[in-house]
């Protein structure tokens, strides 16, 4: 889900996970499960809503899915054999309770809810207009939108008022949605954001983000939902439906390299060893003389054993991670994202003292992390630090979903290369090639207006419009929410 544009320039809240079950007496403990493998999506706030013979029971909080279902008197009051459930990634404070979802409403049809992953690009200007027609908004979030579209529509069952909001609907999204008999999946017509299906041993059907919440619960991946698919899912079974013209698809090349859990499988790839080749596509675009490769734990592990097997070069965990704290990113200033990285990474001298060291990370966004760990690296008595990193660089800012700063705050829009590498104090920086990257993935060649994935974040080509950025809306709904957004 994502608030509107402009709310918090630093940090769009957009970066989440989905997960569904359908049929299954334990529907609620499936939904935490899944929600679990899925934490890395979002660790901001967590919900499940549940149906049981018609009645919802809700459960929102901030905090991790583990904390959040700890307690049984918690789950015991999420009844029923329906769940839909939703991670969020967000910074400190992006709303607070009120837009953590599942969202819940009261429609002529009975109860409904919906959990999205994704970020929709003209929800500020529908809500405009919806707001001038009566709707009143209970949250921030661009997900309400489709509510009131849902709302307004006269279709006579929900499937059919579902279609005709996300019809008006521009954006990235993976949606789960809830009625008192059944669930609903979609995937936006160009499957920006990933969505699977899966089947419990009992017959369940289970609708996710990533393949790892299948898993976790056992359950048997069934297929991907193709781009534009809506598919109903009923104790009966599962109906799918194209009631969206697919565009050509353009799922986010940036879950390979770095968002979703190298342990999925997104259409038909596997994450790991997609990070891996590309690992070792950056080691012949880019290679250098050292004595060691070193992965940036843990975003950078699969690319740099890549890296190292195809340059020969010993890979060495020269870097340690402390798994006990949060992502850098979620801190709110760049005062505590520095203290971050030095909580989160030590080095491991032993292995670094005396080596020409190459450090490989996936990405680099502010620099702040690459300069911290260089710095660390050399500290720990390396005699040369060369830093690869396993993306082109980040010059536009995600409006699908991607929690990344604005333009200004992108040190790869700001700076060139050899700028950047002084910045980050490495004797040596390179990102891989964008043509490498989609040799990397095994994919056609890229072609400008066509490409294979959405690279927008690399190329600065949008393929899906951006109608609240390209309008004034964002600015002016956006500081009228500010105040909202706070409360
Ligand atoms: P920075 O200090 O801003 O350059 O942070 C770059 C680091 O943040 C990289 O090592 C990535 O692993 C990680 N990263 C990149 N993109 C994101 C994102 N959208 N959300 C959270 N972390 C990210």
């Amino acid at each position: 889900m994502g608030t509107p544009f402009g709310l918090d320039d630093d940090a769009f809240h957009e970066e989440c996970g989905v997960f569904a079950v359908c049929g299954n007496p334990e529907a609620a403990a499936l939904a935490a499960l899944g929600l679990h493998a899925l934490q890395h999506r979002g660790q901001e706030a967590a919900g499940i809503i549940t149906v049981d013979n018609g009645s919802f029971f809700a459960h929102h909080g901030i905090g991790e899915v583990g904390d959040i279902f700890a307690s049984p008197q918690v789950m015991a009051r999420l009844k029923g054999d329906m769940a839909i459930g939703h991670n969020r990634y967000s910074t400190a404070g992006g709303g607070g309770m009120r837009n953590i979802q599942p969202l819940y409403a009261d429609f002529e049809f009975g109860g409904f809810a919906l959990a999205h992953n994704g970020n929709l690009t003209n929800a500020m200007t529908l809500r405009r207009q919806l707001v001038q027609r009566g709707a009143l908004f209970h949250t921030t979030a661009d997900t309400e939108t489709v509510v009131h579209l849902m709302a307004m529509s006269r279709a006579n069952d929900p499937v059919g008022r579902m279609i005709e909001a996300l019809r008006q609907i521009e954006g990235a999204y993976s949606i789960v949605a809830m009625t008192q008999n059944k669930i609903i999946g979609v995937r936006d017509p160009m499957g920006v954001r990933p969505l699977v299906l899966g089947k419990l041993e009992n017959g369940s059907h289970v609708l996710a983000s990533e393949t790892v919440a299948l898993d976790i619960i056992g359950a048997e991946f069934v297929r991907d939902i193709k781009p534009g698919e809506m598919v109903v899912l009923t104790p009966e079974g599962v109906t799918s439906l194209m009631p969206f013209q697919p565009g050509p698809s353009r799922m986010c090349v940036f879950e390979y390299i770095y968002f979703a859990r190298p342990d999925s499988n997104i259409d038909g790839r596997n994450v790991y060893e997609a990070r891996k080749r590309i690992g070792a596509q950056l080691a012949r675009e880019a290679h250098v003389d050292a004595d060691v490769i070193v992965p940036v734990p843990d975003s950078g592990v699969p690319a740099a054993i890549g890296y190292a097997a195809e340059s020969g070069i010993p890979f060495e965990l020269g870097i340690i991670r402390n798994h006990y704290v949060g992502r850098t990113f979620i801190e709110p200033t760049d005062q505590i994202r520095h203290l971050g990285v030095k909580l989160k990474h030590n080095a491991n001298q032993a292995r670094l003292e005396g080596k020409r060291v190459v450090l490989v990370d996936d990405s680099i966004v502010r620099g702040t992390t690459s300069r911290k760990i260089v710095d660390m690296v050399r500290q720990a008595g390396a005699k040369e630090v060369h830093m690869r990193i396993s993306s082109p660089p980040t010059r536009h800012p995600c409006f699908y979903g991607i929690d990344t700063p604005s333009r200004e705050k992108l040190i790869a829009a700001q700076m060139e290369i050899d700028e950047i590498a002084r910045f980050i104090g490495a004797d040596s920086l390179s990102f891989i090639s964008v043509d490498g990257l989609y040799d990397a993935m095994e994919s056609a060649p890229r072609v400008a207006a066509s490409p294979a994935f959405c690279d927008a974040c690399f190329t600065g080509e949008y393929p899906i419009a951006l109608t609240d950025v390209s309008t004034d809306v964002h600015n002016a709904s956006a500081s009228a929410l500010r105040s909202e957004a706070g409360k």
